[in-house]
């Protein structure tokens, strides 16, 4: 599997065709990740997401990327980690996979995503790095537009999980 990579880095300077946004419910910017992709887009990007009227836990909505390198920016509130009983881990999975199912309707190729919900959502890393890299695994395994998925890692903890996460799925 060489179509799915994990780097370390800054998501808003990646030169694809989608980037993945870690929001929250309400699509109106936030703090980490949110934060930097709505100051490097510009604030084009909040007037776009106010007409979106936010989004559920896992489901994805879809916006130009205005002043990022990126075409489009999807956006998906992953889940707040409560313990693990309320279902996050499902959550997890559907914000990957409707984020791609997104990428694939916009016939985008190259998409790039941060990790979701490890950051002030507080999902435990490794668990999230596992469901994350066995979401893309399966689904670029029926892709029709979607041939690149790149993790973009922040810090070198996160770098460090996704690239175990993926030596465990290619065994
Ligand atoms: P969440 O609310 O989903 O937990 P956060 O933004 O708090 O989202 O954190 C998600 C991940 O994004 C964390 O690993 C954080 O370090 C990382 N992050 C923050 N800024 C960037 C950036 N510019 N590019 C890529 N990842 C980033």
């Amino acid at each position: 599997m060489t179509n799915i990579k994990v780097i370390k880095g800054d998501i808003t300077t990646m030169h694809v065709d989608a980037i993945v946004n870690a929001a929250n419910t309400t699509l109106l910017g936030g703090g980490g990740v949110d934060g930097a992709i709505h100051r490097a887009a510009g604030p084009e990007l909040l007037a776009a997401t106010m007409k979106l009227h936010g989004a559920q836990t896992g489901e994805a909505k879809i916006t130009a990327g205005f002043r990022l390198p990126a075409k489009y920016v999807i956006h998906t509130p992953g889940p707040i980690w409560h313990g693990g009983n309320q279902n996050e881990a499902q959550l997890l999975h559907n914000s990957y996979f409707n984020s791609l199912t997104l990428a694939e309707q916009n016939n985008c190729h190259t998409v790039a995503f941060p990790s979701i919900s490890t950051g002030v959502f507080h999902f435990p890393l490794s668990q999230a790095a596992k469901i994350a890299t066995e979401t893309l695994r399966d689904f670029l395994e029926t892709a029709k537009t979607v041939t690149e998925v790149t993790m973009v890692c922040f810090d070198d903890t996160t770098f460090a999980a996704y690239q175990d996460a993926l030596t465990q799925i290619n065994l």
